[in-house]
């Protein structure tokens, strides 16, 4: 069974699916995370795209939820190296192409098989799990956004500024609304939450 949480960037989806998956003692799976790390893959291999799709599907790329979500590529714990301002450059980029999609889409099917998830993403209520039991769609003012995800950078000791992360979000925005597959959509069966002046409880308490 799962509960999706959609939104843009910095919309708190993320931070609630967390709270409520540790509060209900159930699994917790961070979409972008995943495309991530495919993105974090592609960088790393200074390949062009069609060679490295060749190389696509022989990438052993795990995940676990130990109080924090893990992401785990060939053996190697990527978690922290994923947040990188140059994977977050690339991610909508390489999100937008069918073949990753379907590659991440996979992953995502067979996890949820065999457990009970609340995972947030961008598609998951209209492409990835339209069959959702419940489904949400997270919104807030870009500038919000823009704070509370410079300020997570600052906590994790990456050297941004302010501007440059507003830049970032706005652009992955743009793509994310606009791409052609599975663009971020809210579906008429879900709820909207505007976080904008919200705290992270206040959150957890409207999706709880
Ligand atoms: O959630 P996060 O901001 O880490 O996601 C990074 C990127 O991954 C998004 O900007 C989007 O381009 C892509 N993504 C997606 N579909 C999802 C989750 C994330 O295309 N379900």
């Amino acid at each position: 069974m799962i509960v999706v949480i959609d939104g843009p960037a910095g919309s708190g989806k993320s931070s609630t699916a967390r709270a409520v998956a540790h509060e209900l003692n159930i699994q917790y799976l961070d979409s972008g995370a995943l495309y991530r790390a495919v993105t974090y893959l592609f960088l790393k291999s200074e390949q062009s795209l069609p060679k490295f799709f060749e190389s696509l599907y022989s990438a052993q790329l795990t995940f676990k939820f130990d109080n924090e979500f893990q992401v785990i590529l060939n053996g190697e714990v990527i978690t922290e190296a994923i947040r990188d301002p140059m994977v977050s450059l690339h991610v909508s980029g390489i999100a937008a192409i069918a073949k990753v999609r379907e590659f991440i889409n996979a992953i995502m099917k067979k996890a949820v098989q065999h457990d009970v998830y609340i995972a947030d993403g961008r598609d998951l209520g209209t492409a990835v799990f339209p069959n959702a039991k419940c489904k949400f769609f997270m919104i807030a003012d870009l500038e919000t956004r823009a704070k509370r995800r410079f300020l997570e950078l600052k906590n994790l000791k990456k050297d941004v500024s302010y501007s440059s992360v507003l830049k970032s979000i706005k652009n992955r925005d743009k793509s994310d609304y606009n791409r052609k597959i599975s663009p971020l959509k809210k579906t008429k069966d879900s709820l909207l939450i505007n976080t904008t002046n919200l705290t992270k409880r206040a959150c957890f308490l409207k999706i709880k």
